[in-house]
């Protein structure tokens, strides 16, 4: 059955729904009957792995940008200034251009470029200038803003669904702050957790049948992803736990730090403490890694970086790294090496563009990028994603003349060949006919155009 688009635009609109925290296999021991309708009406992939450091802004702003942390620059969910000593939470950056605008262009503003029209509903770095430019709508979330208000949540999709058909919007980022919040609180394996993936599931059956209602199941694509897992936090006297203040005096050695942040810290040195600092923390808990800034693992794509403090460390799976006293109460954590399944997350996707009842083998977020791109027809920015991961869960019907990932070496070199090709035909047949017509040219002309029109479509390319 063709396909309906939107006429109008060769495109059709996108809405990418971020459900903080998920955790991909969140839905295994959860009825979840919305979710499961949504994997047989389109796409699942197995799980989806987050760029490290699996934190919030970070990985939400490789999604939307399609590029590693280190080349964003947004490295922390905090921002943080080592000279002023000053730190803002996740929420007060929101507003924050200085720390969002690093050169790199989240897909709103390349989109808005190119004609579409954009909105942002809380997803984080919304709310930041870009070169400039200010997403064309942007609702940031409040500081007190209430993560798991189910009623608050429909109204959201409600003024979302709106944006498309009443003022005719392309493409919509909506974020919600669960089932994170939970994970953190209670625990990532607690029947609180369990709960509000049922509100998850709820809310994303009110959006499928919304979709229905506002007539925009033929022309909405819709992705459901988020930015990492949850794993549960080791305490004591369960394990040893990792305090920073037992292998070094912090007055001696550091001029600023970032710890008591889950599984990732990053400290500066005091000016020739470099080298003294991290001999005393290398090998000083089984479950601590620790890196000076330059020996970073490079696959990571986390350290190369200007904002990266000289030390890194991060911690085994569930280990918080408490830096002068063990102050932190949190159940859950993320932020720990994305190799962990508990670091996992969910990708979801359905619309008219997407196959049905189709399970993608498991892919970097990062790849969701060039998706998004290829769904509303922008030429992405230079990315780190790929296309050719994610391609394979679309049906094929978006429009081959809008623009297209930027293959260009790779058709450089086809067009070579083909053209090699071509010549080298051409050459054969010219070798082959010339003796040829010679000889048939002495049986008479008319024979020889007749056979030069036989011939000519097969050279014809
Ligand atoms: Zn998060």
């Amino acid at each position: 059955m063709p396909v309906a688009k939107n006429e109008k635009k060769g495109f059709n609109k996108l809405l990418v729904i971020s459900f903080d925290g998920f955790r991909w296999d969140y839905d295994h021991d959860v009825e979840t009957p919305n979710l499961d309708y949504i994997t047989k009406a389109g796409v699942k992939a197995k799980y989806i792995t987050p760029p490290f450091v699996t934190m919030t802004s970070p990985s939400h702003f490789t999604t939307i940008t399609g590029r590693w942390v280190e080349e964003h620059g947004v490295i922390h969910n905090m921002m943080f200034n080592p000279q002023t000593l000053k730190k803002f939470s996740f929420k007060e950056t929101q507003n924050k251009t200085e720390w969002w605008d690093n050169g790199v262009l989240p897909l709103w503003i390349t989109a808005q470029n190119q004609g579409r029209k954009t909105g942002s509903f809380h997803y984080p770095g919304g709310g930041a200038n870009y070169s400039g430019q200010s997403v064309y709508r942007s609702l940031v979330e409040s500081l007190s803003h209430p993560d798991s208000n189910e009623t608050e949540w429909r109204e959201n999709i409600d003024i979302v669904l709106k944006w498309f058909t009443e003022e005719d919007f392309d493409f919509v980022t909506l974020y919600y702050g669960e089932p994170d919040q939970v994970g953190h609180l209670k625990g990532p394996e607690t029947e609180e957790r369990r709960i509000i993936i049922r509100q998850i599931d709820r809310t994303i059956g009110y959006l499928i049948n919304a979709i229905e209602t506002h007539n925009l199941k033929d022309k909405l694509n819709v992705i459901i992803t988020s930015d990492h897992g949850m794993t549960t936090i080791k305490k004591a006297p369960n394990v040893q736990e990792i305090l920073l203040s037992k292998y070094i005096n912090f007055k001696n050695l550091t001029k600023f730090d970032i710890v008591d942040y889950g599984g990732h810290g990053m400290i500066l040195p005091k000016p020739g403490k470099e080298e003294e600092l991290y001999q005393a923390l290398k090998n000083a808990h089984p479950h601590l890694h620790v890196y000076k800034k330059e020996e970073f693992p490079v696959h990571l794509h986390y350290a190369k970086n200007d904002r990266i403090l000289p030390i890194i460390v991060y911690a085994d799976l569930g280990y918080n790294i408490n830096g002068r006293i063990i102050i932190y109460v949190n159940k859950g954590d993320h932020g720990f090496d994305n190799i962990n399944m508990d670091m996992k997350t969910i990708f979801r996707a359905f619309g008219p563009d997407f196959k049905k009842n189709y399970i993608a083998e498991p892919f970097d977020s990062i790849h969701i990028y060039p998706l998004m791109c290829k769904l509303l027809g922008v030429n992405p920015e230079p990315n780190n994603g790929s296309l050719a991961i994610t391609q394979e869960m679309l049906l094929g019907t978006l429009d081959p003349s809008q623009p297209q990932p930027d293959h260009s070496e790779e058709i450089t070199f086809m067009v070579l060949i083909a053209v090699g090709v071509v010549l080298s035909i051409l050459v054969v047949i010219f070798i082959v006919y010339v003796p040829y017509t010679i000889i048939k040219r002495k049986k008479g002309p008319n024979q020889e155009v007749e056979k030069m029109n036989r011939t000519q479509p097969e050279t014809n390319f």
